[in-house]
């Protein structure tokens, strides 16, 4: 989140007849921080996390388990606590390295039971900082408890099982509905109450004409009826305009039927932001790590359960981008076009749609060539100066209305500011962000990673994240070109979704990483002689052939573990097993093609730089979570949670998860990051908590 400024929104009406002037004025702002920025270099390798948290009341006795909606409350204690750690120091993760991070710093979110902490500033490029951030993370839950009731804990699932379940399931209890979100599942006051969060909310649904329909496929189990029709759904409200939207078809058979911003924004995820030291770097980090948006996005699976039901898919992507999605029927295809200006293939939330940087190695077929601009707004870039394919980025970006407009802030355009230009910039909620510097050109040109679920323990979280800053490293200095049709990036975003995608789905990737003769031997490290110089790399290999032999579909094992691996480790997954009963071509390729593997390239990376043997011990425990989720040795957060559900004694094989599993869960969860606090591992959970073992291992 941003800075939250105050004033006067609009509604959308009115909203809506500013919004030329808003983009007008937020493309000037822009050119002003382009021109002042393109030519910074040598900023610092700096990158920072986002971990976000439901708030909940449990106790072991209660069978009631809620969302505790006092985030405003518990921001006020800690912003007037001036010695937060206090009680948290020393961190249970201790090495005896001196941190010299600040406090952390937490947030609101859109959710009144949400929370979000960041690092009190950015990681470095120490390798040491590496392992500091699991005992950050574990500061910033162990400080947040301490700021709120003994009887309230912020926790890491994705979504709370039971939101806009019947009954009560926040604390406070708040009937439905109110004139914001006009949900029959989740009151008003479900979402932050400053204002800029329901009127966001209020104008997507007005813009939309309808409120969101955010329809997931539930999970048919044994005894499930079938079709199904979801028994929450009231067809018989007449409060509201939008409550015939049920009526005229918005809760199909066989989906759990959602109406609300809540559902999608309420859910929790881990961001991972990274400044690069210029301007064409950044373009680079964003177009390479997109590719990588789906994998993460599979593999940090957790996302199995939406109102009380079981759901047919693992993850929350595509429930976030059906929560704000405020394009019209025109827009949607579903009506000609007439007073709109554009049909829009996709949600303003949604994978990202083009690649931006000016690689030589992008070839113009991997972009969309029916990618929707605003025509104007990319002659207005590129008569400020702008090339041709940021502007056509940024022109993409603003095809958008922006949604929340404060009157205030139209009085006269000011160029030392940004406001105009993030305010469509920060709802074009797409799965890589490319952040210009602020107004002051304080910091550089920024990459944010945002397809990935938030894991259940910090010990996940900081593998993750850590993860992933290798990969970039490892990207950055042997040149990767993960470059495959951005249509296909959005293909395996769908694919991604699937129940167990990282067991049983293949994904379109990139066969060979390496510009030509530049690919390092098996056991030889891919730095030193042979890595590329900068000139050979950004020429082209040639000759250039189809680019549809450039990838294949591979299952996250081999793209994570390498083929070699994936073929000895196959046991675990389905996919393998499907792949060789597939058409002859692909089962060819998959038995010849060999790929190296991402973990395999950055241990690689790790044994060419020096790393002392301490901190590659402790992160090879990271990688090994990893390698072992990619491979199916351990289960995602979903697979578990599945597996709680399917093993707790009140479940009936129907899909309903109730409040006695939502109750156990939660407190599973809550022992967990006890343990994890205490510094204690699992080990002795393993028993209590049914797959606990298969889900984290077995001890760290
Ligand atoms: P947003 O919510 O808009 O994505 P946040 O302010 O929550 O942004 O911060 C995102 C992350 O970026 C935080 O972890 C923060 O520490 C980190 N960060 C801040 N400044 C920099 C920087 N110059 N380079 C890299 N990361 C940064
Ligand atoms: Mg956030
Ligand atoms: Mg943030
Ligand atoms: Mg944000
Ligand atoms: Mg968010
Ligand atoms: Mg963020």
């Amino acid at each position: 989140m941003g800075l939250l400024a105050l004033g006067t929104a609009l509604d959308w009406p009115d909203a809506k007849k500013q919004a030329r002037l808003v983009r007008e004025w937020g493309i000037k702002q822009l050119l002003e921080i382009w021109n002042k920025a393109k030519g910074k270099e040598r900023d610092a390798m700096l990158w920072g996390d986002e971990v976000e948290y439901l708030v909940v009341t449990y106790s072991k006795d209660d069978p009631k388990v809620l969302l505790s909606l006092r985030q405003a409350d518990i921001l006020d204690a800690l912003a007037q606590d001036k010695s937060l750690a206090q009680r948290c120091s020393p961190a249970p993760d201790e090495s005896g390295y001196k941190s010299s991070q600040p406090p952390p710093v937490f947030h609101p979110e859109f959710g009144r039971f949400m929370l979000e902490a960041t690092p009190g500033k950015p990681w470095g490029i120490e390798f040491k900082e590496l392992l500091e951030v699991e005992s950050n993370m574990k500061l910033r839950r162990c400080i947040a408890k301490n700021h709120m009731r003994p009887n309230e804990y912020p926790i890491t699932l994705t979504t709370f099982p039971r939101i806009g379940s019947p009954g009560v399931f926040t604390d406070p209890y708040y009937p439905v509905s109110g004139p914001k979100l006009r949900s029959q599942f989740v009151p008003d006051e479900i979402a932050n109450p400053h204002i800029r969060f329901p009127t966001l909310a209020a104008n997507i649904r007005s813009r939309r004409g309808r409120k969101v329909q955010v329809n997931v496929p539930v999970f048919r189990d044994e005894n499930t009826p079938w079709p199904w029709k979801d028994p929450t759904v009231n067809y018989d409200l007449h409060q509201w305009p939008e409550d015939d939207d049920v009526r005229n078809g918005a809760a199909p058979d066989n989906f759990i039927h959602m109406d609300a911003m809540a559902f999608g924004m309420g859910s929790c995820c881990l961001q991972i932001t990274f400044q690069a030291k210029n301007l064409t770097e950044g373009r680079q980090m964003y177009d390479q790590l997109s590719p990588l948006g789906p994998i993460l996005l599979a593999l940090t699976a957790a996302t199995p359960v939406y109102k009380g039901f079981l759901a047919d898919t693992d993850v929350r992507w595509n429930q976030i981008s059906k929560a704000v999605d405020d394009r019209t029927p025109e827009e949607l295809g579903e009506k000609p076009l007439e007073k709109d200006r554009w049909r829009i293939p996709k949600s303003r939330y949604a994978s990202n749609s083009t690649y931006i940087s000016e690689d030589a190695r992008l070839r113009p077929e991997y972009l969309d060539p029916d990618l929707v601009i605003d025509e104007n707004i990319k002659q207005q870039l590129l008569d400020g100066g702008m090339d041709d394919r940021l502007a056509t980025h940024f022109a993409h970006l603003f095809i958008r209305d922006p949604i929340v407009i404060f009157a205030e802030d139209l009085e006269e355009l000011d160029l030392s500011k940004t406001d105009h230009f993030e305010n469509l910039q920060s709802t074009n909620w797409q799965h890589m962000r490319f952040k210009p510097p602020p107004a002051d050109n304080s910091i550089g040109w920024r990459v944010e990673f945002r397809p990935m679920e938030i894991q259940i323990t910090d010990f996940e979280n900081a593998a993750f994240s850590v993860f992933m800053v290798l990969i970039t490293r490892v990207i950055l200095s042997y040149r990767l070109n993960f470059y495959i049709p951005i249509k296909k990036v959005d293909e395996n975003m769908e694919t991604a979704h699937a129940r167990d995608a990282v067991l049983t789905r293949r994904f379109y990737f990139r066969r060979n990483l390496f510009p030509p003769a530049t690919r390092p031997s098996r056991r030889g490290s891919p730095s030193g002689s042979s890595t590329p110089t900068s000139a050979a790399a950004s020429r082209p290999p040639t000759p250039f052939g189809p680019v549809e032999d450039e990838y294949r579909l591979m299952t996250i094992n081999e793209i994570i573990n390498g083929t070699a691996y994936a073929r000895a480790n196959p046991g675990n997954i389905p996919a393998c097993a499907a792949a060789a009963a597939d058409d002859d071509k692909d089962s060819d390729e998959y038995a010849t093609d060999d790929f190296p593997g991402l973990i395999p390239l950055v241990e690689s990376y790790l044994d060419s730089v020096n790393v002392d043997v301490t901190t590659r011990c402790r992160l090879a425990r990271y990688l090994d979570l990893i390698r072992k989720r990619a491979s199916g040795e351990l289960w995602t957060a979903a697979r578990w949670i599945r597996n709680f559900v399917a093993s707790h004694p009140e479940y009936k094989r129907d899909s309903a998860v109730g409040e006695e599993i939502t109750h156990d869960l939660v407190g599973a969860v809550v022992k967990i990051a006890e343990c994890e606090a205490r510094g204690e591992g699992w080990k002795d959970l393993v028993g209590e908590i049914p797959g606990l073992e298969k889900f984290l291992g077995k001890a760290r």
